[in-house]
Protein backbone atom coordinates (compact mmCIF):
# COMPACT_ATOMS: atom_id res chain seq x y z
CA UNK A 1 0.00 0.00 0.00
CA UNK A 2 0.84 3.63 -0.52
CA UNK A 3 3.30 5.22 1.97
CA UNK A 4 3.15 9.48 2.13
CA UNK A 5 1.94 11.94 0.21
CA UNK A 6 0.77 11.93 -3.23
CA UNK A 7 3.56 12.89 -5.52
CA UNK A 8 3.23 15.58 -7.87
CA UNK A 9 4.89 15.62 -11.87
CA UNK A 10 5.85 19.26 -12.70
CA UNK A 11 6.11 19.58 -16.68
CA UNK A 12 7.69 22.71 -18.08
CA UNK A 13 5.78 23.66 -21.52
CA UNK A 14 6.22 27.19 -23.31
CA UNK A 15 3.29 28.16 -22.01
CA UNK A 16 4.94 27.62 -18.33
CA UNK A 17 4.55 24.59 -15.67
CA UNK A 18 1.69 22.78 -15.34
CA UNK A 19 1.76 20.04 -12.34
CA UNK A 20 -0.20 17.37 -12.17
CA UNK A 21 -1.07 15.28 -8.88
CA UNK A 22 -4.01 14.85 -6.43
CA UNK A 23 -3.93 18.21 -4.99
CA UNK A 24 -3.33 20.04 -8.69
CA UNK A 25 -6.56 21.19 -10.57
CA UNK A 26 -7.44 18.26 -13.68
CA UNK A 27 -4.85 18.45 -16.36
CA UNK A 28 -6.74 17.85 -20.10
CA UNK A 29 -4.29 16.53 -22.71
CA UNK A 30 -6.20 16.42 -26.53
CA UNK A 31 -5.02 16.09 -30.20
CA UNK A 32 -5.09 13.54 -32.92
CA UNK A 33 -4.55 10.51 -32.81
CA UNK A 34 -1.80 10.83 -35.41
CA UNK A 35 0.50 13.70 -36.69
CA UNK A 36 -1.45 14.14 -40.40
CA UNK A 37 0.09 17.93 -41.50
CA UNK A 38 1.12 20.97 -40.63
CA UNK A 39 -2.15 22.87 -41.20
CA UNK A 40 -4.01 20.25 -39.05
CA UNK A 41 -2.15 19.94 -36.07
CA UNK A 42 -1.44 23.39 -35.55
CA UNK A 43 -5.41 24.03 -36.63
CA UNK A 44 -6.07 21.54 -33.75
CA UNK A 45 -3.80 22.72 -31.30
CA UNK A 46 -4.93 26.23 -31.48
CA UNK A 47 -8.30 25.01 -31.30
CA UNK A 48 -8.02 22.82 -28.09
CA UNK A 49 -5.94 25.20 -26.14
CA UNK A 50 -8.70 28.28 -26.27
CA UNK A 51 -10.73 25.21 -25.23
CA UNK A 52 -8.69 24.56 -22.21
CA UNK A 53 -6.30 21.83 -23.04
CA UNK A 54 -2.61 22.20 -21.61
CA UNK A 55 -0.87 19.45 -23.52
CA UNK A 56 -1.19 18.48 -27.08
CA UNK A 57 -1.18 14.77 -28.20
CA UNK A 58 -0.54 13.18 -31.67
CA UNK A 59 1.51 10.16 -32.53
CA UNK A 60 4.32 10.00 -35.06
CA UNK A 61 5.06 6.84 -34.37
CA UNK A 62 1.53 4.50 -34.36
CA UNK A 63 1.64 0.90 -32.91
CA UNK A 64 -0.71 -0.15 -35.35
CA UNK A 65 -2.22 -3.62 -35.58
CA UNK A 66 -2.00 -3.99 -39.16
CA UNK A 67 1.38 -3.89 -40.80
CA UNK A 68 -0.29 -2.36 -43.66
CA UNK A 69 -2.30 0.14 -41.98
CA UNK A 70 -1.10 3.77 -41.53
CA UNK A 71 1.97 3.81 -39.31
CA UNK A 72 2.43 7.43 -38.29
CA UNK A 73 4.80 9.85 -39.94
CA UNK A 74 7.64 9.08 -37.69
CA UNK A 75 10.40 12.59 -37.51
CA UNK A 76 8.67 14.58 -39.85
CA UNK A 77 5.66 14.32 -37.51
CA UNK A 78 7.72 15.26 -34.54
CA UNK A 79 8.87 18.51 -36.63
CA UNK A 80 5.04 19.25 -37.21
CA UNK A 81 5.04 18.84 -33.20
CA UNK A 82 7.49 21.36 -33.00
CA UNK A 83 5.99 24.00 -35.27
CA UNK A 84 2.43 23.43 -32.91
CA UNK A 85 4.41 23.96 -29.56
CA UNK A 86 5.54 26.53 -31.32
CA UNK A 87 2.77 28.67 -32.49
CA UNK A 88 0.74 27.52 -29.22
CA UNK A 89 2.82 27.29 -26.41
CA UNK A 90 1.27 23.65 -25.49
CA UNK A 91 3.14 21.23 -24.09
CA UNK A 92 3.68 18.07 -26.19
CA UNK A 93 3.31 14.68 -25.48
CA UNK A 94 3.72 11.77 -28.37
CA UNK A 95 4.92 8.01 -28.52
CA UNK A 96 7.65 6.71 -28.18
CA UNK A 97 7.73 3.25 -29.26
CA UNK A 98 11.95 2.20 -30.79
CA UNK A 99 14.33 3.31 -28.27
CA UNK A 100 16.57 4.23 -31.35
CA UNK A 101 14.14 7.32 -31.61
CA UNK A 102 14.21 8.58 -28.24
CA UNK A 103 16.75 11.42 -28.98
CA UNK A 104 14.74 12.91 -31.67
CA UNK A 105 11.43 12.43 -29.40
CA UNK A 106 12.57 13.90 -26.76
CA UNK A 107 13.97 16.95 -28.52
CA UNK A 108 9.84 17.66 -28.99
CA UNK A 109 8.59 16.01 -26.43
CA UNK A 110 7.45 17.62 -22.88
CA UNK A 111 6.15 13.79 -21.58
CA UNK A 112 7.11 10.77 -23.95
CA UNK A 113 4.40 8.67 -24.09
CA UNK A 114 5.10 4.65 -23.46
CA UNK A 115 1.88 2.68 -25.44
CA UNK A 116 -0.33 0.43 -23.98
CA UNK A 117 1.28 -2.33 -26.25
CA UNK A 118 5.16 -1.36 -24.52
CA UNK A 119 4.05 -1.37 -21.24
CA UNK A 120 5.94 -4.63 -20.65
CA UNK A 121 8.78 -3.78 -23.02
CA UNK A 122 10.94 -3.31 -19.95
CA UNK A 123 14.24 -2.53 -21.71
CA UNK A 124 12.57 0.41 -23.20
CA UNK A 125 10.77 1.05 -19.80
CA UNK A 126 14.59 1.08 -18.67
CA UNK A 127 15.52 3.51 -21.37
CA UNK A 128 12.83 6.24 -20.78
CA UNK A 129 13.52 5.76 -16.96
CA UNK A 130 17.32 6.70 -17.64
CA UNK A 131 16.63 10.50 -19.20
CA UNK A 132 14.70 13.27 -17.77
CA UNK A 133 11.60 13.65 -19.67
CA UNK A 134 8.41 12.98 -17.75
CA UNK A 135 6.87 9.44 -18.74
CA UNK A 136 3.27 8.94 -19.68
CA UNK A 137 2.50 5.15 -19.07
CA UNK A 138 -0.37 4.04 -20.52
CA UNK A 139 -1.64 0.43 -18.75
CA UNK A 140 -1.35 -2.48 -21.08
CA UNK A 141 -4.47 -3.40 -22.53
CA UNK A 142 -4.47 -6.94 -20.78
CA UNK A 143 -2.01 -5.64 -17.71
CA UNK A 144 -3.15 -6.38 -13.96
CA UNK A 145 -2.57 -2.89 -11.99
CA UNK A 146 0.11 -4.53 -10.45
CA UNK A 147 1.70 -5.78 -13.60
CA UNK A 148 1.06 -1.75 -14.39
CA UNK A 149 2.66 -0.61 -11.52
CA UNK A 150 5.68 -2.64 -11.85
CA UNK A 151 6.51 -1.64 -15.12
CA UNK A 152 6.29 2.43 -13.88
CA UNK A 153 8.75 0.82 -10.89
CA UNK A 154 11.16 0.22 -14.02
CA UNK A 155 11.19 3.71 -14.82
CA UNK A 156 11.37 4.76 -11.05
CA UNK A 157 14.14 2.42 -10.46
CA UNK A 158 15.87 3.72 -13.37
CA UNK A 159 15.92 7.01 -11.95
CA UNK A 160 12.83 8.86 -13.77
CA UNK A 161 10.55 10.16 -10.58
CA UNK A 162 8.36 12.05 -12.94
CA UNK A 163 6.11 8.61 -14.10
CA UNK A 164 2.12 9.63 -14.73
CA UNK A 165 -0.31 6.58 -15.03
CA UNK A 166 -3.04 6.28 -17.71
CA UNK A 167 -5.95 4.04 -18.27
CA UNK A 168 -6.79 3.61 -21.38
CA UNK A 169 -9.29 0.58 -21.37
CA UNK A 170 -9.21 -2.99 -21.08
CA UNK A 171 -9.59 -6.15 -23.55
CA UNK A 172 -13.40 -6.67 -23.50
CA UNK A 173 -15.35 -10.02 -24.49
CA UNK A 174 -17.63 -7.20 -25.45
CA UNK A 175 -16.11 -5.75 -28.84
CA UNK A 176 -19.70 -4.96 -30.13
CA UNK A 177 -20.93 -1.56 -28.50
CA UNK A 178 -17.13 -0.49 -27.24
CA UNK A 179 -13.73 -0.82 -28.38
CA UNK A 180 -12.56 -1.45 -24.68
CA UNK A 181 -13.42 -1.36 -21.17
CA UNK A 182 -12.27 1.65 -20.02
CA UNK A 183 -11.36 0.39 -15.71
CA UNK A 184 -12.49 3.91 -13.82
CA UNK A 185 -12.26 1.31 -10.86
CA UNK A 186 -8.50 2.15 -10.88
CA UNK A 187 -8.98 5.49 -9.76
CA UNK A 188 -9.75 4.48 -5.82
CA UNK A 189 -7.65 1.57 -6.29
CA UNK A 190 -4.26 3.38 -7.47
CA UNK A 191 -5.09 6.02 -4.91
CA UNK A 192 -4.76 3.95 -2.91
CA UNK A 193 -1.80 1.90 -3.90
CA UNK A 194 0.50 4.33 -5.39
CA UNK A 195 1.39 8.04 -5.00
CA UNK A 196 1.56 8.49 -8.65
CA UNK A 197 -0.97 10.99 -10.51
CA UNK A 198 -3.39 9.50 -12.94
CA UNK A 199 -4.57 10.15 -16.03
CA UNK A 200 -8.33 8.86 -17.93
CA UNK A 201 -8.20 8.24 -21.74
CA UNK A 202 -11.79 7.32 -22.37
CA UNK A 203 -11.05 8.11 -26.50
CA UNK A 204 -9.41 4.82 -26.58
CA UNK A 205 -11.44 3.19 -23.12
CA UNK A 206 -14.28 3.28 -25.88
CA UNK A 207 -13.68 3.40 -28.82
CA UNK A 208 -16.47 5.86 -29.86
CA UNK A 209 -16.91 9.30 -29.79
CA UNK A 210 -20.63 9.86 -29.00
CA UNK A 211 -19.13 7.66 -24.97
CA UNK A 212 -16.17 9.59 -24.63
CA UNK A 213 -18.09 13.09 -22.80
CA UNK A 214 -20.04 10.63 -19.87
CA UNK A 215 -16.71 8.52 -19.62
CA UNK A 216 -14.67 12.25 -19.05
CA UNK A 217 -17.36 13.04 -16.68
CA UNK A 218 -17.43 10.14 -14.83
CA UNK A 219 -13.18 9.98 -14.42
CA UNK A 220 -13.44 13.36 -12.83
CA UNK A 221 -16.35 12.74 -10.90
CA UNK A 222 -14.01 9.37 -9.66
CA UNK A 223 -10.93 11.80 -8.97
CA UNK A 224 -9.04 11.66 -12.09
CA UNK A 225 -5.82 14.18 -12.09
CA UNK A 226 -5.56 14.24 -15.92
CA UNK A 227 -7.84 13.11 -19.00
CA UNK A 228 -6.06 12.09 -22.56
CA UNK A 229 -8.31 13.12 -25.21
CA UNK A 230 -8.38 12.52 -28.95
CA UNK A 231 -9.68 15.53 -31.08
CA UNK A 232 -9.39 15.83 -34.98
CA UNK A 233 -10.79 18.74 -37.14
CA UNK A 234 -12.58 16.18 -39.72
CA UNK A 235 -12.79 12.44 -37.88
CA UNK A 236 -14.69 11.02 -40.95
CA UNK A 237 -11.43 11.99 -42.76
CA UNK A 238 -8.91 10.87 -39.94
CA UNK A 239 -6.11 8.30 -40.56
CA UNK A 240 -6.29 6.50 -37.62
CA UNK A 241 -8.89 6.20 -34.76
CA UNK A 242 -11.70 8.96 -36.27
CA UNK A 243 -14.24 7.02 -34.57
CA UNK A 244 -13.54 8.08 -31.03
CA UNK A 245 -12.09 11.92 -31.73
CA UNK A 246 -14.55 14.31 -31.01
CA UNK A 247 -14.46 17.53 -32.95
CA UNK A 248 -12.72 20.42 -31.70
CA UNK A 249 -16.64 22.15 -31.40
CA UNK A 250 -17.76 18.85 -29.05
CA UNK A 251 -14.32 18.91 -27.21
CA UNK A 252 -15.08 22.60 -26.56
CA UNK A 253 -18.42 21.97 -24.58
CA UNK A 254 -16.86 18.92 -22.86
CA UNK A 255 -14.28 20.99 -21.33
CA UNK A 256 -17.09 23.39 -20.50
CA UNK A 257 -19.15 21.07 -19.07
CA UNK A 258 -16.27 19.17 -17.11
CA UNK A 259 -15.46 22.48 -15.20
CA UNK A 260 -18.78 22.26 -13.58
CA UNK A 261 -18.07 19.07 -11.93
CA UNK A 262 -14.24 19.54 -11.35
CA UNK A 263 -11.78 21.56 -11.53
CA UNK A 264 -9.75 22.12 -15.07
CA UNK A 265 -6.94 24.52 -15.64
C1 LIG B 1 -2.64 6.45 -28.69
O1 LIG B 1 -2.58 7.16 -27.67
O2 LIG B 1 -2.94 6.91 -29.82
C2 LIG B 1 -2.46 4.99 -28.56
C3 LIG B 1 -2.02 4.25 -29.57
O3 LIG B 1 -2.79 4.55 -27.35
P1 LIG B 1 -2.75 3.07 -26.71
O4 LIG B 1 -1.29 2.75 -26.55
O5 LIG B 1 -3.46 3.29 -25.42
O6 LIG B 1 -3.47 2.16 -27.64
MN1 LIG C 1 -5.30 6.74 -31.04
Amino acid sequence: FRHGEASEVVVSTPNGHVSFGEHHPIVVVAGPCSVENEAMIVETAKRVKTAGAKFLRGGAYKPRTSPYAFQGYGESALDLLAAAREATGLGIITELMDAADLPAVARVADVIQIGARNMHNFSLLKKVGAQDKPVLLKRGMSATIDEWLMAAEYILASGNPNVILCERGIRTFDGKYARNTLDLSVLPVLRSLTHLPIMIDPSHGTGRSEYVPSMAMAAIAAGTDALMIEVHPNPAKALSDGPQSLTPDKFDRLVQDMSVIGKVI
